[in-house]
């Protein structure tokens, strides 16, 4: 059967346990064998301890399926209980587990992902990549299914294309039998784009952005209120590293008064052009002020607008009571909203049909959504067409950048 793991690396973001819980259901309704990778790459590259290399748990029983017997472990909890638990629940040392139908029961709504991620400098090594091809065939596993940001998806794309020299290299050094090499010879990739940033080329949106965002207005709701009763004026930055997807999307959903984003940079002279503005808004009548910054805001000379320059800027030539607050990682956390739960579930089965039907011939594909629909990007280009936006910002070609948001590619 094909062995299909499931994994999520990078920085988390709400809507990952869904889509770990859809791939796992696909995988297993298509008759695979589902397996979860715990702590990203570094669980990959660490692999399971001697003895347990399998990965493998003995069912308790099996609950019949449309069409298919589904292995249940009777212990659904398993992994729930986290990642700092492991030692007592049995996975000391264990990163690749396979799984059954019970154990991602209830993960829909949990936020953060239960199977852990982490940052991995070995795995950007080819030493890395290669304890990660040694410990996938260990397990038997043929297919992964990764759920990250671009820098993770770029390490899956790059493990597959050195796939057969990774594996060449394995059975030449003794580490891997013939009959594994010969078994092995390709892997199956797919990737889903798990990112609050929505700086991913291709898609209409990434998981945990919606969330994010709802956080962001329900957060800035709040500030609202307090602005106007004491006519204050608040500047709140909002994460999205290069991007100002986050940022202009809280603007329209709290209708704030200036919003700066880094694809559209204001001229050195930002200060003066905001406060005419604010100024005018302030004669009419209006009691709060609410100025919404993405983290990676520029001006036109690539010099970083900050937090605390916006808001001292507004004590001084807008004689206000001026505040600013950073929202960090509230933006993050927390229960995925409904949309990220539909989103995370499509795209969950989208990655596991892309994996049973790839055949070596195949590019790697990363899920997306479109107009609506759910669609397979070629992951190569559409890294690189993620990176060049920020290429392109760097480069002052600001119409380029943002053109390069919605490629053509996928059509
Ligand atoms: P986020 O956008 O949420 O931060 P991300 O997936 O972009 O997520 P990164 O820190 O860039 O987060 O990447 C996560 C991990 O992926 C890295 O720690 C590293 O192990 C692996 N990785 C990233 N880039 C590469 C690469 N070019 N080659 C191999 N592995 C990589």
């Amino acid at each position: 059967p094909i062995k299909v793991a499931v994994m999520t690396s990078g920085g988390d973001s709400a809507g990952m346990n869904a889509a770990v819980r859809s791939a796992v259901k696909m995988a297993i309704y298509k008759g695979a064998h589902a397996y979860v990778i715990r702590e990203g790459w570094e669980g990959l590259v660490r692999g399971n301890e001697a003895g347990s290399e399998e990965g493998q748990r003995t069912p308790t029983g099996y609950a019949k399926g449309n069409d298919v017997f589904i292995p249940t472990y009777g212990e659904g909890d398993l992994l729930r209980e986290g990642v700092g638990e492991a030692d007592e629940i049995g996975l000391k040392g264990r990163y690749i587990v396979r799984v059954g139908w019970d154990d991602v029961r209830g993960w829909m709504s949990e936020g953060g992902t239960l199977i852990g991620t982490a940052r991995c400098a070995e795995f950007r090594e080819r030493s890395g990549r290669l304890k990660a091809a040694k410990n996938l065939i260990s397990c038997g596993i043929n297919a992964l299914v990764c759920c990250g940001g671009d820098g993770s998806l770029s390490g899956l794309d790059r493990l597959r294309q050195e796939w057969s020299s990774l594996v060449k290299e394995l059975h030449d050094t003794n580490k891997i039998t013939s009959k594994q090499a010969e078994k092995h010879s390709s892997l199956r990739v797919s990737g889903i784009v798990g990112s609050i940033d929505g700086d991913f080329s291709g898609t209409d949106l990434s998981l945990g952005f919606p969330t994010a965002l709802t956080r962001i207005v329900e957060a800035i709701d709040s500030i609202s209120s307090t602005a106007s009763s004491h006519q204050r004026a608040f500047v709140v930055e909002v994460m999205g590293r290069a991007s100002g997807a986050l940022a202009s999307s809280a603007a329209i959903s709290v209708g704030a008064d200036y919003v700066f984003v880094p694809e559209r940079p204001p001229s050195v002279n930002w200060r003066d052009e905001m406060c005419d503005i604010l100024r005018r808004q302030r004669i009419v009548g209006k009691r709060r002020t609410i100025v919404i910054l993405a983290e990676g805001a520029i001006d036109s000379d690539l010099n970083p607008i900050k937090a605390e320059d916006v808001r001292l800027c507004l004590e001084k030539q807008l004689q206000v009571d001026a505040r600013s607050t950073i929202l960090g990682h509230v933006q993050r956390g927390g229960k995925p909203v409904a949309e990220d739960r539909i989103l995370a579930t499509l795209q969950g089965v989208e990655a596991v049909n892309a994996v049973m039907e790839a055949t070596p011939e195949t590019p790697s594909y990363v899920i997306g959504i479109r107009d609506d629909t759910i669609v397979r990007l070629p992951l190569i280009e559409a890294v690189k067409q993620t990176h060049q936006v920020s290429e392109h910002i760097q480069n002052k070609q600001f119409d380029k950048a943002l053109a390069l948001r919605d490629p053509e590619f996928i059509e």
